[in-house]
């Protein structure tokens, strides 16, 4: 008798989340009584705004909110999505238009789901967060990366896209601003990207989770007003009819643990979405949905001391990463994470250590330094380290000289 395998293709064919493996390994340690400093998750240091708190807190006791909503959320909540889509990515949809999903990574893995057959190929912007591969995988996708090194400010161009363009390209995947690398596309270059997707009928799925967190240039004015993050439906309306928009409250509003994303896009992909999540997790949690009306429809004065913040640890963390010989620094303009190239770090001895990768050195910088921080294969190529700019100020200065102090 055959043996039979235990895992399915499927599932043995994707790997933990490098992310949270990462971070997860930093805790475990912090816990253990070392004192690691984690540039590992992608997870704002606040706690979720007051007002948030207290609309969850009278959520709960409200017999109401102890029942399921529709699948696709609550009415007032998809109101409140519709609103902030128009406001932020320049796209009138309707409430209708909209499903709320547990997380921006519901989202995600829905609109792959949704989007794609056996063997249609998706243009992956590389670097990647680290999901995204996986998500492409399970809807039976094939990622065809296209790849956008420090030297190009990690930005791919409509020639690159081309390139890589073939009769089974069904969608691309456009991040901006980008994680892992903090990169925003300019305006032009979005309606650049938007147009040729436009032309050739592929459809976009846009991850807009970090659109609320861009920051001018770093030797500018602090106070000016933070530049926008053009959304491509905003920068080509007409692709709104082939253009999937994902984005949640985690890194805007400090509620990572909330558990709340949304998708939106053309109604019949919305109305495909909702059956699967109908089947998968029904509704999002009801006292989430409620804490996330809040958050959008509350002051929003909170988000913008939050963005402050990082744009001054953004500062700090790329002043002094770039003060280390061997790393090279561009400069991130969103998200909060910082994607230096450290290839000239490989090939070197380190502590009697003599590392030949990022996984190397990200292995090295926690054994001697007790510093976390992301190495670039979980995003692509080796060769960059992710550093997440989202903890506390004190924290974060010491943690790069304990690297200064490693490679000086
Ligand atoms: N998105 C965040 C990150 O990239 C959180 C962890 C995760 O879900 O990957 O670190």
């Amino acid at each position: 008798m055959t043996e039979k395998p235990r895992l399915s293709a499927r599932i043995a064919a994707i790997a933990e989340s490098a992310t949270l493996k990462v971070d997860a390994k930093a805790k475990a340690l912090q816990a253990e009584g070392r004192p690691v400093i984690s540039y590992a998750a992608g997870e704002p240091d606040f706690a979720t705004p007051e007002h948030i708190v207290e609309a969850a807190l009278a959520a709960v006791r409200d017999p109401k909110n102890h029942r399921y909503t529709p699948a696709a959320g609550l009415p007032d909540l998809r109101e409140a999505i519709a609103a902030k889509t128009a406001r932020d990515s320049g796209l009138e949809a309707s409430a209708s238009q909209v499903v709320v999903t547990n997380g921006g990574k519901q989202a995600v893995y829905q609109a792959f789901q949704t989007l794609l057959d056996d063997g249609d190929e998706v243009l992956v912007p590389t670097p990647y967060w680290t999901t995204y591969p996986e998500a492409i995988k399970l809807a039976g996708g094939r990622q065809v990366d296209v790849f956008a090194g420090a030297d190009q400010g990690y930005l791919v161009t409509v020639d690159q896209l081309e390139a890589a363009r073939t009769e089974r390209t069904k969608a691309l995947l456009f991040v901006s601003p980008s994680n892992p690398t903090g990169a925003v596309y300019s305006p032009e270059q979005v309606r650049e990207i938007g147009e040729w997707a436009l032309e050739h009928g592929i459809f976009v799925v846009a991850d807009e989770i970090y659109q609320n967190l861009t920051y001018g240039p770093i030797d500018g004015d602090a106070d000016a007003p933070a530049p926008r993050a053009v959304s491509i439906v905003e920068a080509v309306p007409a692709l709104a009819e082939q253009a999937i928009l994902v984005n949640g409250v985690a890194k805007t509003y400090a509620m990572t643990g909330w558990r709340l994303g949304w998708m939106v896009g053309p109604a019949d992909l919305m109305k495909g979405a909702a059956n699967l999540q109908s089947h998968l997790t029904s509704n999002v949690s009801n006292i989430s949905q409620r804490a996330a009306l809040a958050a959008l429809t509350g002051p929003q004065e909170p988000v913008e001391q939050m963005r402050r913040a990082f744009d001054r640890r953004r500062r700090t963390i790329v002043a002094e990463l770039s003060k280390i010989d061997g790393f090279t620094v561009p400069v991130p303009e969103g998200a909060f994470y910082v994607y230096p190239d450290m290839t000239g770090l490989l090939g070197r001895e380190w502590g009697g250590v003599t590392p030949s990768s990022s996984l190397e050195l990200a292995d090295l910088i926690l054994d001697q330094a007790e510093v976390a921080a992301v190495p670039g294969e979980a995003f692509g190529p080796s060769g960059y380290l992710r550093f997440s700019y989202a903890l506390g100020d004190e924290a974060l200065l010491e943690g790069v000289q304990r690297l200064q102090r490693l490679f000086g």
